[in-house]
């Protein structure tokens, strides 16, 4: 299948719709999480009030940086290109669901994505899990093998994997994993110019 034939996507949002603006071991740093484990992970982990201080901070922390969300190159033209042909749009992120609306709504993509369709940390087990890729293939009724999961990130990757979904990776000028990736594109703009015809990429 060609990447241009695919009717349901599903995007990452920090770091592959918008530029990347966490600094994740600040983030470590201020809530005294090792430098090696994963932010998600260690919460997760903690006794119950203790994490629940930490995510609050937490989401203060990433509604600053909402706010001031800035889109990655080509992100808004990908997304606009996809909506306007009716191709189905997903977000699938480890942020809070209410942080990823109002981050698209600040770069501009508010109107593209369905309120349902944009699964945060809270709606679904966090990347790199599956789980909400299947939640939305089963809200789409349609199978993991015709969605693809578009990151910036080894986590959005292996969950596509993990899932069946096809895999794009954006925003590294390289690709690192390869065995992870079936499409690399260095941005959104450059994906873009990939699936509107004539040039098409297998
Ligand atoms: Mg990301």
């Amino acid at each position: 299948m060609m990447l241009s034939e695919i009717r349901h996507w599903v995007f990452d949002m920090d770091g592959t719709l918008t530029v990347a603006a966490h600094d994740f071991n600040a983030i470590r740093l201020a809530l005294d999480i090792p430098l090696e484990e994963d932010i998600l992970g260690h919460l997760a982990a903690l006794p119950p009030a203790q994490a629940a201080v930490k995510h609050a901070w937490l989401l203060e922390h990433e509604r600053e940086l909402a706010l001031a969300a800035r889109p990655a190159p080509g992100a808004v033209a990908l997304v606009r290109y996809l909506a306007e042909r009716g191709v189905r749009l997903g977000v699938l992120t480890r942020n809070a669901r209410e942080l990823a609306h109002i981050t698209l709504a600040a770069i501009g993509l508010g109107d593209c994505f369905a309120r349902d369709d944009v699964l945060g940390r809270d709606e679904a087990a966090f990347k790199p899990s599956p789980e909400g890729l299947h939640k939305l293939a089963q809200a789409w009724q349609v199978a993991p093998a015709e969605m693809v999961m578009v990151g910036d990130y080894r986590f959005d990757l292996e969950a596509g994997r993990a899932a069946g979904t096809r895999t794009v990776l954006v925003n590294l000028p390289s690709n690192p994993w390869p065995e992870l990736v079936d499409w690399h594109a260095v941005d959104c703009g450059v994906l873009l110019d990939k699936i509107k015809p004539p040039q098409r990429i297998e």
